[in-house]
């Protein structure tokens, strides 16, 4: 049976008070140990969740591809693993959207991470319009060979329709069976058998009430998941279902 890779995306959400819910998860992690969990809270949090949990992963949202210089408001790689995570997710749709962060911008940022020897989740989706036009699975394909890093190493990849973000709308088991099975091909064919050991994630309007379903899917190796993530009480039984 394989390990599922439960991730939290906390996004732009999450004061000191929010860490008494990163400790219950932490809690919750600890007596499901065949689920590997993860938050990524905002960078303001990083340190004191670093010092309040034990047995989930943290994580960063973004970063920016170069070592250090002129790039007001960014943090590198190395900044981010110094300040106590182990992984980076990028290129998510909002980072694509609010900030201009283009496929090439993703790759470079996800190189960036792998160099600074963190575990990097490199996020793709369809908009509702290109998936309503039948061409997700040609317009996801394209984005991911674009935005992958040239090395598989502790790679992930998270599949988001952008449509079915934050809105309660998922996309059928049939359609995220196939966008899967299309994105494992594309990872053998850019990594060749390495492609095989990167998890695919789904992320999108996951809940305790669908996740089993959802991680049920042939090659959905996990979830990134967005406002259920943010209290132990809408998290955990995502990890349970994935126990
Ligand atoms: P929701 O789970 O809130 O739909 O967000 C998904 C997401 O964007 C995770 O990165």
């Amino acid at each position: 049976a394989q390990r599922y890779y439960i991730v939290g995306n906390w996004k732009m959400n999450g004061m000191r008070t929010a860490l008494p819910e990163a400790r219950a998860i932490d809690r919750a992690a600890q007596r499901l140990p065949k689920v590997e969990v993860a938050v990524a809270p905002p960078v303001t949090l990083i340190a004191a969740m670093r010092e309040a949990v034990e047995n989930i992963g943290i994580g960063a949202q973004t970063c920016h591809s170069a070592e250090k210089g002129a790039h007001t408001g960014d943090l590198s790689a190395a900044m981010l693993r110094e300040s106590g995570v182990e992984f980076v997710i990028v290129g998510h749709s909002e980072r694509r959207a609010d900030h201009g962060e283009t496929d090439a911008m993703v790759k470079a940022r996800a190189e960036a991470v792998q160099a600074a020897g963190m575990g990097v989740i490199v996020c793709v989706g369809e908009s509702e319009a290109q998936r309503d036009a039948g061409e997700a699975e040609q317009v996801v394909a394209r984005q991911l060979a674009a935005s992958l890093p040239g090395s598989a190493d502790r790679l992930s990849v998270a599949y988001e329709p952008v449509w079915a973000i934050g809105t309660g709308r998922v996309p059928s088991i049939e359609d995220i069976a196939a966008m899967h099975k299309r994105l494992r091909s594309a990872l053998a064919q850019a990594y060749g058998e390495a492609g095989a050991a990167v998890r695919i994630l789904y992320g999108g309007s996951v809940n305790g009430n669908n996740a089993a379903d959802l991680l049920s899917v042939a090659e959905v190796g996990g979830a990134l998941v967005g406002g259920a993530s943010l209290t132990a009480d809408a998290f955990v039984p995502i990890l349970a279902a994935a126990a």
